[in-house]
């Protein structure tokens, strides 16, 4: 990569270098009129070296070097220094001086001076006149100094106004005289043909000059090209610069991974002949674990054999110890069912115990039971046995009293006044209602008694019913519907007694205006211990019962209205429920105010 960059470098560089020899010539082109110039006057110094080998003094010169001096500050002092350099003059090494001043002019063999600075040639002469100088001039007029130089085109002519030389004592050569220009006429073919070369010249220079425009123009653009291609040099060499010194970091680590590799090298030397020595070492080992192999070989043999001794052992106690488990698991079984028979034979004696504690006090409470409904029975019997005496008793009065109100009404209403006639009408009635309520105590007291059970069919019973009851369903236009009811076990009139009072009741406590609906239903159903009985239903559209009312009514002589507005005594559902409960069932009721009444009761089936 290096010298890929390098070798762009040199091509850059070479590049550079035609360019740089472009701009030479372009210097030189430039410069071109400056070289013509520096010609003439490096001319002009050798015409007037010339003149100084050509001239002969007029006294001996003792000094050891040929000194020229050059008045004002002219720029032909340096081509005589140049040439001084490379010629001698009269055999003498040459000197130049430079003078400001014509006042400061001495020691001098020759003086050149220029017109171009106006010195005056006159008090020039007089000045010098005398001290063996000789004055060479150039452009001054004809004939006012002692040689003087004219340029004609591209060279030199002179003149020599030997009337001057003479007088200061200067002897020319022949040679000198010989091309000096004497005459005007050959000045003037002179500046014709110079003229005319200079035509020719001025239009070479014009042409020069169009040339050097060209050139000017071309040389900016390749200066503008060379300023590029040096902005991209230096931006290539600052890169090569960088690349030097990544290079030379490179280098330095390579160095470095020389340095390293060396050492590695030396280690793995080092490491290789440790190698070799483990190696013996390891060999020598080898042996040593090649005996002990073979003592191990015949241990291991050894042990083998115990190992397979080990092992029948082994599976002859493996064989004992399953054995052993199987025992172990017969006995854990055993003790664990042991254990279980005796927490089981604990529990069942718990259990009996309790059960015994508890069919004791079962036995205990049952006998108090037994001997409570004993002690109800007789007292209910008791007090059956007094309900019956007393309304037995209380009936016999009773008929007299009624017997006696009829004669009363019989014999004297007519002597009766109205008073007398209501009063004996209120006791009549109030005879007959008690005559009522004792009856139907009475008859209380007997319900339940009746042993006499027969199979009743309910349709029948609710027919007669109806026919009983004709004249109270047709007043009151009542319809009575039933089912297909059951034929039931009990005492025909009880039952009778309960449906009677149960579609009565019915008709009876309904709102005026409404015709009653007696339903009566049916159905048989199982209680819990799989026993089957019926369950009988009246429903009525009458007035309702309160729900707080619904078990009160069942009570003897419980009214939930006066008589004036329901005629009754209060005993017909206690009576039903005296039936029911005599025929083991049970009687309730549900019922909604306003809207009618159902009554329940059962009969097992
Ligand atoms: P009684 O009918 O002679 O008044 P009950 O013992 O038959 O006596 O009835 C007790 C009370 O229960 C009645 O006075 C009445 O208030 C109420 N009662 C009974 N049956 C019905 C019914 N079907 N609808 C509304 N109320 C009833």
């Amino acid at each position: 990569m290096k010298l890929n960059l390098k070798t762009t470098l040199y091509n850059l560089k070479h590049k550079s270098l035609v360019v740089c020899v472009l701009l030479c010539f372009y210097g030189l082109s430039i410069h071109a009129q400056t070289t013509n110039q520096q010609v003439k006057r490096l001319q002009r110094a050798i015409f007037v070296y010339n003149f100084a080998q050509q001239v002969g003094w007029p006294n001996q010169i003792d000094a050891t070097q040929f000194k020229i001096g050059v008045l004002g500050p002219d720029r032909a002092i340096i081509d005589f220094k140049s040439l001084a350099q490379k010629r001698n003059i009269n055999n003498k090494p040459v000197t130049v001086v430079n003078f400001n001043s014509v006042k400061d002019v001495k020691d001098v063999q020759l003086l050149y001076v220029n017109k171009s600075f106006n010195f005056d040639i006159n008090y020039i002469l007089n000045k010098i006149s005398g001290q063996n100088i000789l004055l060479v001039t150039e452009d001054y007029n004809y004939h006012t100094t002692m040689i003087n130089m004219v340029n004609v085109g591209d060279s030199f002519e002179y003149e020599i106004n030997n009337k001057t030389i003479d007088k200061e004592g200067f002897k020319i050569a022949n040679s000198l005289q010989q091309y000096a220009i004497s005459s005007s006429q050959k000045w003037k073919d002179l500046y014709q043909n110079s003229e005319a070369d200079l035509e020719a010249s001025k239009k070479i220079e014009a042409e020069q000059q169009e040339n050097l425009v060209t050139k000017d123009a071309e040389i900016l653009s390749q200066k503008q090209q060379i300023n590029t291609q040096e902005s991209k040099i230096d931006t290539i060499l600052n890169t090569v610069v960088t690349q030097d010194k990544w290079i030379e970091t490179l280098s330095n680590q390579s160095e470095l991974h020389k340095q390293r590799f060396e050492d590695k090298v030396k280690i793995e030397q080092d490491l290789e002949d440790n190698i070799k020595r483990q190696i013996e070492f390891i060999k020598s080992q080898d042996q040593n674990i090649i005996s002990r192999n073979l003592e191990i070989q015949k241990q291991h043999n050894f042990i083998q054999n115990q190992i397979a001794e080990i092992e029948t052992k082994e599976f002859i106690l493996k064989q004992k110890e399953s054995q052993l488990n199987t025992q172990k698991t017969i006995n854990i079984l055993l003790i664990t069912l042991i254990s279980l028979a005796v927490l089981g034979g604990i529990l069942i004696y718990r259990s009996y115990l309790s059960k015994k504690k508890l069919n004791k006090k079962l036995k205990d409470k049952n006998a108090a039971i037994q001997k409570q409904s004993l002690e109800l029975e007789i007292k209910n019997d008791e007090l059956e046995q007094f309900a019956y005496i007393a309304s037995h008793d209380l009936k016999e009065p009773l008929i007299t009293i009624t017997g006696l109100i009829d004669l009363l009404v019989e014999e004297y209403e007519d002597k009766l006044d109205d008073n007398g006639k209501m009063s004996l009408n209120f006791i009549s009635q109030s005879s007959a209602r008690m005559q009522k309520l004792i009856d139907a105590i009475l008859q209380y007291s007997r319900l339940g008694k009746s042993k006499n059970t027969t199979n009743i069919n309910c349709n029948s019973v609710i027919s007669i019913l109806k026919d009983d009851l004709k004249n109270v369903i047709d007043r009151t236009e009542s319809t009575i519907i039933t089912t297909d009811l059951p034929t039931i076990k009990g005492a025909e009139l009880e039952l009778r007694l309960l449906f009677q009072n149960l579609i009565s009741n019915g008709i009876k406590f309904t709102k005026k205006g409404v015709k009653p609906i007696i339903s009566i239903d049916c159905n048989l159903q199982s209680n819990v211990e799989s026993v089957d009985y019926w369950v009988f239903s009246i429903t009525d559209n009458g007035i309702g019962i309160p729900e707080k009312h619904k078990d009160r009514i069942f009570s003897i002589f419980q009214r939930l209205h006066s008589r004036d507005e329901y005629e009754g005594t209060g005993i017909g559902l206690a009576h039903c429920k005296k039936i029911v409960e005599a025929h083991s069932g049970r009687i309730w009721l549900d019922s909604e105010v306003g809207k009618g009444t159902t009554f329940y009761f059962t009969i097992p089936a």
